[in-house]
């Protein structure tokens, strides 16, 4: 049985993270399960939480952090397939398992969902409470840190998928944060051809070269449609958009018949653009929210090492240190941020 009280960071209102001292969460109905949190990845999610006019809505109150693994301390008494000691990654977004989105088997679509670490309680804590349902065991042997990388690693699954991507072909990924960057490397596993990056901070656009891109383009200097030109010929075959308001642009660099993943959430953004493009140039664009189905493949490619993640961290945080550490994030000096709780 843990203590009493915890730390963990509170989602207060727009802008504001605060590390207070909460109780500690107790079984609520027979199907919860209690973790003991290892590490929790700071998300762009978190960061869009976060800002001053937020562009997406968490409940004030709430603990934050939905990329979290961490070891099992208490089951429900309806729980059966896991125990205390098991170690598992936690699905954030619950699907109602009922709905008819639900029962075409399409989970992310759901009607009746809700976020761990957004509408109810995360693991920016040192304990955390979940649905048995929520859960997906992983081997004791995955390096702590690839955990942090799971979820993330799921989301960016169910874009790759719906890509398509045939090796050798060229890619542009608008955006070179935690979510663009891991595009990069799983893409770059699976054979494309040349990626270029698209991104404004100077900070990301040399730590997007490190990473493994082959060109980081910044539209503010340069023409970008032009400047893709110039690399690819004829434009590339998969463009994702990994911030969310990149619509035009990514029609700009596609090449004709090339796909387009509308990936990166901002629930203001709006578009201007000519149909025609699209249409005379049969563009495909393809929307991708979350990626409960993808869970398995992400944690096997990160257990099996198909795709190292671990190099993009580069704020490993106490929880004390987290609101310091998303401001530095969120003004584009770091990549991937994680949460270390009990340190
Ligand atoms: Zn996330
Ligand atoms: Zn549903």
């Amino acid at each position: 049985m843990p203590e009493l009280s915890m730390l963990a960071a509170v989602f207060e209102d727009e802008g504001r993270l605060a590390i207070r001292e909460m109780p500690t969460p107790r079984l609520n109905t027979p199907q919860d399960v209690i973790l003991k949190v290892e590490i929790c990845g700071i998300c762009g999610t978190d960061l869009r939480f976060l800002a001053v006019l937020p562009v997406m809505q968490a409940k004030k109150g709430v603990i934050l952090g939905h990329e979290y693994i961490g070891q099992v301390v208490e089951v429900g008494d309806a729980v059966g397939h896991f125990e205390p000691g098991d170690r598992v990654a936690v699905i954030p977004d619950i699907p109602c398992g009922y709905c008819s989105f639900c029962a075409e088997g399409r989970p992310n679509l759901c009607e009746n969902m809700y976020a761990i670490g957004g509408d109810v309680d995360g693991g920016f804590a040192h304990y955390a409470l979940a649905p048995a349902k929520a859960l997906y065991k992983i081997s004791p042997d995955l390096p702590v840190e690839a955990g942090a990388f799971v979820e993330l690693l799921s989301c960016v699954l169910g874009g790759v998928q719906k890509a398509a991507l045939l090796p050798g072909e060229d890619v542009v990924i608008i955006g070179a944060g935690p979510a663009g960057l891991v595009y990069l490397k799983v893409l770059k596993a699976a054979g494309a051809g040349r990626v270029i990056m698209v991104e404004v901070s100077p900070w990301r656009s040399e730590f997007a070269l490190k990473a493994g891109a082959d060109h980081v383009i910044n539209p503010r200097q340069e023409n970008l449609r032009e400047a893709v030109r110039a690399i690819t010929g004829r434009g590339a075959h998969v463009v994702v958009d990994a911030v969310g308001s990149e619509l035009a642009a990514a029609v700009s660099v596609a090449r004709k018949g090339g796909r387009i993943i509308m990936f990166g959430e901002n629930h203001k953004a709006e578009a201007t653009l000519r149909p025609h493009e699209i249409q005379g140039q049969e563009l495909r664009i393809l929307g991708s929210f979350i990626g409960i189905t993808a869970f398995p493949q992400a944690v096997k490619m990160l257990e099996s090492g198909a795709v190292k993640l671990t190099d993009l961290i580069t704020h490993r945080l106490a929880l004390a240190e987290l609101p310091g550490g998303i401001a530095e994030l969120a003004a584009g000096r770091g990549a991937k941020g994680v949460c270390f709780p009990w340190q």
